[in-house]
């Protein structure tokens, strides 16, 4: 076995004892709010994106299963009063949005984070940069895949360069690392 293949191997199994933690957090969120692990990615997603992404064929999209469970986890939503609907234009279109209690319930979600805020808050401002750059350009080759949709400033409409250095013409500022975005709601993606 090569070297290459060596380290690639001990990355992912980094990158899976991470998302176990972070699955064992939502597990932990969902069952104190009565809710399913869906349900409460459902929540957070719809809390932090702009309506045209949140509606149930863009949820589909964004956790690559079908528009049933999706429509399923919705339909409890609504039920308890956390979600609503609103038209969007089209008999049929709708897209929803929190309720009142659906944000109360967003602010006491932030446990989620709260393993990773604290070890990174511990490691020193220079060695995060490093993760930081680590984590865009493996998430940069991943795009290029299209296993992940993302809203990353890379394939964007607005990205261009200017003296040299990434620039957002839409936000008319330079995008150094610090402020490449993993998930803008003002991504456009570019031809
Ligand atoms: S609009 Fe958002 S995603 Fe696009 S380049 Fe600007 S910051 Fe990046």
């Amino acid at each position: 076995m090569s070297n290459s293949v060596n380290e690639n191997t001990k990355i992912v199994l980094g990158i899976e004892r991470l998302s176990t933690l972070f699955r064992a957090a939502l597990w932990d969120e969902a069952k104190q709010c009565g809710l399913s692990p869906l349900q409460v990615q459902i929540m957070l997603f719809i809390a932090s994106h702009t309506q045209t992404l949140n509606n149930v064929s863009c949820l589909a999209k964004e956790f690559g299963i079908t528009k049933a469970t999706v429509s399923d986890a919705v339909r409890s939503l609504l039920g308890k009063k956390l979600l609503k609907k609103q038209s969007a234009g089209d008999a049929r279109a709708f897209s929803l949005h929190l309720t009142t209690s659906g944000h109360k319930l967003v602010e006491k979600l932030g446990a989620l984070t709260q393993y990773f805020d604290e070890a990174l808050t511990a490691i020193p401002a220079s060695e995060r940069k490093k993760i930081w750059e680590g984590l865009l350009l493996l998430i940069g080759h991943l795009q290029k895949t299209g296993v992940i949709p993302l809203r990353m400033c890379f394939n964007c409409q607005h990205f261009s360069e200017r003296k040299g250095a990434p620039y957002c013409n839409l936000l008319q500022q330079s995008l150094h690392l610090e402020h490449i975005r993993l998930d803008c709601p003002e991504h456009l993606l570019a031809a």
